[in-house]
C-alpha cells in the first residue's frame, strides 16, 4: 500500500494493446488527463541498468527469468519502506565490494520460514520470517553480505556445473508452487534436491570470511554475523525435525563458527560505525501492519506507552500504525510527541513530513523533509516523499526534480521512474510520460509493457533525435532477448 497515492481517471486511449493490464490502462488513461503545460528542460537519463547488450551473461538471464517466475509464485512484500530498507542495506555493502558486472536486486518474501537465498546474476531474496527473527540491522547485514559473496563468487555455477538450464530448474525449488518443485515433492526428492543446492564447506567459508570483512568495512558490527549463526545453530538443536530452509542450503558447523570468530579477531577496523539509529523495529512493525495486524500492534504499543510514558519508540510506532490506517491527524500527533521525546528516532522527520503532507500542512511538511534530508542526504525515500508533497501542491517541475534525484540514488528501482512518467503525464509531456513509464516496466521485468510504452514514446520523440536514438537502441535489446 502506498498511502497518499492519487487516483487518476480511467480513460483508456484508443487502440491500447491487449497486453496492457487494467492497472496500466489506468496509467495510460491518466496520461491523457491534461493539467497544464510546463516548460522545464528535458533530462537525458543514463541507460537502464538492467539492459545489457545482445549476448548477455547467462547468469544475468537466469536472474531475470527467476525474477519473472518469482513474481508469480512467491508473495513479495511490496511496501516501499521495507523494500528500500533491504535494498539500501545491500547497496551499502556493495559499495565497498569493488566493481559489479551486473545489478544486484533485493526482494522480501512474505513467508514465516527463516530463509534467505541468492540467485546467480544478482537477485537476492529474504523471507519475512528472517526479518522478524533478527534483533538488529547488523545481523541482516551479515546475512546479505554472505549471500552477495555467493553471487559475486559465482558459487552456484561452481558447484552445479555451468549448464544454465539445469541450474534454473534446480532454482525452481525456491519457488514453492513451481512445477519442478511439485514434481520433486511427488517423488519425495525435495530434500535430496535441496541438498544439491547446499553450498560446500569451502564455499560457505569463503562467503563467511569475505562477507564479515565487507560488512565491517561498510560500517556494520561484524559480531552480529556470529550472533546470527549461533541463533540458527541453536534452532537446529532445539528443533531437529523442522530445520529452517536456510540451514539446508547454508549448513552451519562448529568449524564455520570458529572461522567467523577468527575473521572477527583479525579485523583491523578503521571505518567508524554508523551513527544512525537502527530502523529494524519500525520495519518489523510495518511487516505486521502489512499483514493487517494493526489492532494488535496498536494495543501492544499503547500498553508499552502506559507502562513507560517516555518511550519515544512506542509513540513513533503508534504513529506509524495510525498512518497505515489512514488516521493522519493521530499519526502526526504521535510523531510530534516521538520527535519531542527523541529527535533521533529513526526516520522521524520523514514520517512527520508524510503526515503533514496528508493533512495539507505543506509548510511544515517542507521543513520536516529539509531536516530529513540534512540528516540522510542519500536516502531515496526522502526525495520520493518530497516529490509526493510537490505533486500534491501541483508544483510539478519541482516534483520532477525530486523524483529524478530519487531515481539517481536508486537507479534500479522502478517506483521513482514510474512517478516521473505520471508527473510528465500531468504536465501533458506525453513523450516523456511514455518514456519513463516504459522504463519503469523494464525495471519491473515487464518487457511487453515496456515495448508498448517505448514505442509510443518513440512516436513522440521521433527517430532522429538523441532521445529517439536511445529508445530505438533499448527497444532492439529488449526484442532481441525475447525468447
Ligand atoms: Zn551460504
Amino acid at each position: 500500500m502506498i498511502p497518499g497515492q492519487l487516483l487518476y481517471p480511467l480513460l483508456p486511449p484508443q487502440g491500447t494493446p491487449s497486453i496492457i493490464s487494467p492497472m496500466s490502462r489506468r496509467l495510460f488513461g491518466f496520461l491523457l488527463s491534461v493539467y497544464f503545460l510546463a516548460g522545464c528542460g528535458s533530462y537525458q537519463p543514463p541507460k537502464t541498468p538492467s539492459l545489457q547488450p545482445i549476448g548477455e551473461d547467462p547468469e544475468v538471464r537466469i536472474s531475470r527469468e527467476f525474477r519473472r517466475e518469482a513474481k508469480k509464485s512467491l508473495k513479495l512484500v511490496q511496501n516501499i519502506e521495507v523494500e528500500r530498507y533491504v535494498n539500501q542495506l545491500g547497496q551499502r555493502l556493495l559499495s565497498v565490494m569493488g566493481p559489479r558486472p551486473f545489478e544486484y536486486l533485493f526482494f522480501v518474501v512474505e513467508n514465516s520460514q527463516l530463509n534467505a537465498f541468492a540467485v546467480p546474476g544478482g537477485s537476492i531474496y529474504v523471507h519475512t520470517g528472517l526479518l522478524e527473527r533478527i534483533r538488529s540491522t547488523d545481523e541482516l547485514a551479515g546475512v546479505l553480505g554472505h549471500e552477495i559473496i555467493h553471487v559475486k563468487g559465482h558459487h552456484m555455477s561452481r558447484m552445479s556445473g555451468p549448464d544454465p538450464s539445469s541450474l534454473l530448474a534446480l532454482l525452481g525449488l525456491f519457488l514453492g508452487g513451481s512445477s519442478q518443485a511439485q514434481a520433486a515433492l511427488a517423488l519425495g526428492q525435495a530434500l535430496a534436491l535441496t541438498r544439491q543446492l547446499s553450498y560446500s564447506r569451502q564455499l560457505e567459508q569463503e562467503a563467511d570470511t569475505l562477507g564479515v570483512k565487507y560488512m565491517a568495512e561498510a560500517g556494520y558490527e561484524p559480531k552480529a554475523a556470529l550472533v546470527f549463526l549461533k541463533i540458527i545453530d541453536q534452532e537446529r538443536v532445539l528443533n531437529p525435525i523442522e530445520v529452517p530452509p536456510y540451514l539446508m542450503t547454508h549448513p552451519v558447523s562448529q568449524e564455520r563458527i570458529a572461522n567467523v570468530e577468527g575473521v572477527i579477531r583479525s579485523l583491523d577496523l578503521k571505518r567508524p560505525k554508523s551513527e544512525l539509529p537502527d530502523p529494524l523495529k519500525k520495519i518489523q512493525t510495518i511487516l505486521r501492519l502489512e499483514r493487517r495486524e494493526s489492532d494488535a500492534v496498536i494495543a501492544e504499543y499503547e500498553k508499552q506507552l502506559s507502562q513507560n510514558p517516555e518511550s519515544s519508540e512506542a509513540m513513533h510506532l503508534l504513529g506509524v500504525a495510525h498512518y497505515y490506517n489512514g488516521r493522519w491527524a493521530k499519526a502526526r500527533d504521535y510523531y510530534e510527541r516521538a520527535k519531542a521525546a527523541n529527535p533521533k528516532s529513526p526516520g522521524i522527520d520523514r514520517d512527520l513530513g508524510r503526515g503533514y503532507t496528508q493533512l495539507g500542512e505543506f509548510r511544515l511538511a517542507h521543513l520536516a523533509f529539509e531536516r530529513a534530508l540534512a540528516a540522510e542526504p542519500n536516502q531515496t525515500l526522502n526525495y520520493l516523499f518530497q516529490g509526493e508533497l510537490y505533486d500534491k501542491e501541483l508544483k510539478l517541475p519541482e516534483a520532477v526534480d525530486a523524483y529524478l534525484r530519487a531515481a539517481k540514488l536508486s537507479p534500479a528501482w522502478a517506483v521513482p521512474v514510474r512517478r516521473l512518467g505520471e508527473v510528465y503525464g500531468k504536465m501533458n509531456r506525453l513523450g516523456d510520460a511514455y518514456y519513463y513509464l516504459g522504463r519503469s516496466h523494464l525495471l519491473s521485468d515487464e518487457d511487453e509493457m515496456a515495448i508498448a510504452a517505448l514505442e509510443r514514446a518513440l512516436k513522440y520523440a521521433g527517430t532522429t533525435t538523441p532521445r529517439g536514438e536511445i529508445i530505438k537502441e533499448e527497444l532492439d535489446v529488449i526484442r532481441a532477448r525475447k525468447r
